[in-house]
């Protein structure tokens, strides 16, 4: 098992859409075990495989460290598809292994229905709601370029700015290893 480095926050692969997965492999039976280990030792809840690099459409689940999850099953999301967004819009302070050292309010219904397929590349859905659905919201939009910070307006954004530029340039410290020298976005 290896920890892989995390890309910082503007990496070119964390930019774009990530790409469909067409069918299993040992290579992405690997890259799943190697995530959740990276994850683990980095004290994460949900990693996305473009934040380990990889432009896949995957990410993954633990939640057995939040306090109320504890029995909670990991969980892996090959090519997911949200289907439907509802409830009340709800605020919560997000933070993410490519963005260190910032915590921001985000919104976001409190419901969803997801469409995927687990490890083993058998299709599943789910309904969810609460914390589950908001690292949902947050790892799916990893998968389409979007960082939870985008979501951030006027002075919040402004504050923000010079935090993500430094991570951005590699300036930034975090408690586990980020990838250095990375191809960034425009
Ligand atoms: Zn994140």
């Amino acid at each position: 098992m290896a920890f892989l480095p995390i890309y910082p926050y503007d990496a070119r692969v964390l930019r774009e859409e990530t790409r469909e997965i067409a069918g299993p492999t040992p290579e992405t039976t690997q890259l799943i075990i190697d995530m959740f280990e990276t994850m683990d030792k980095a004290n994460g809840v949900g990693l996305a495989a473009n934040q380990v690099g990889v432009g896949s459409s995957l990410f993954v689940i633990d939640l057995r460290a939040v306090e109320g999850y504890e029995e909670s099953k990991p969980l892996v999301f090959i090519n997911p598809v949200i289907t439907d967004l509802w409830g009340e819009e709800i605020g919560y302070e997000e933070g993410c292994l490519s963005v260190p050292n910032v915590r921001e309010e985000v919104f976001r219904p409190e419901t969803l229905h997801i469409r995927y397929r687990d490890a083993r590349f058998e299709p599943q859905e789910l309904e969810v709601d609460d914390f589950l659905a908001r690292v949902i919201q947050h790892e799916y939009d990893h998968l389409k370029g979007i960082f939870f910070t985008d979501y951030l307006k006027g002075l919040r954004k402004r504050l923000v700015m010079p935090v993500l530029k430094k991570i951005r340039a590699g300036e930034e410290e975090a408690d586990y290893k980020m990838a250095r020298n990375i191809e960034l976005a425009d």
